[in-house]
């Protein structure tokens, strides 16, 4: 695992992981039977949470993540320190490459991200990579590397 100065208090962290199990409470799953719970920790310590919402046309399907990002930045939000995954398996999920890239227009690279095992928190000692409950820690950065963000649209360009 890499070295990483960690901005999240463990407080934080607990508060997190808490909400978005309860987030995925909020799942509509009947197609894939595969809730999935997101909570975002704005910097003004706000927790915005997302649930997996299904759609029978199965191409509306909204990902929990981009539920709790849309819910955030659409009620003004737009300054996250911390983001929180879980579902109910047994080992931490990481969001699809759809979600990664959304997260990534309003999260820094360095942002910690917490992939949750849905039997969190597991007793055992964590594996290499993974911490405490069995959670995965990682980044935005991690996650999309080499990403396209906002920046790079501020670049000059050839005319
Ligand atoms: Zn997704």
């Amino acid at each position: 695992m890499s070295v990483r100065a960690w901005t999240m208090s463990l407080e934080d962290r607990e508060k997190l992981i808490k909400a978005a199990f309860e987030a995925k409470e909020g799942n509509y799953s009947p197609y894939s039977k595969f809730p999935v719970g997101a909570a975002l920790l704005a910097a003004d310590g706000t927790i915005v949470k997302g649930a997996n919402i299904e759609n029978a046309s199965y191409g509306g399907t909204i990902c929990a993540e981009r539920t709790a990002i849309v819910k955030a930045v659409s009620d003004g939000i737009r300054k996250f320190v911390g983001l929180a995954v879980t579902t109910n398996v047994k080992s931490a999920i990481s969001p699809c490459g759809l979600c990664r890239q959304v997260l990534r227009e309003f999260c820094a690279l360095d942002m910690p991200i917490l992939l949750v095992p849905g039997d969190y928190p597991q007793p055992e000692e964590p594996k290499p990579g993974y911490s405490e409950g069995g959670v995965r820690e990682t980044t935005m950065g991690e996650l999309l590397p080499d990403s396209f963000g906002p920046e790079h649209l501020e670049l000059p360009r050839r005319s």
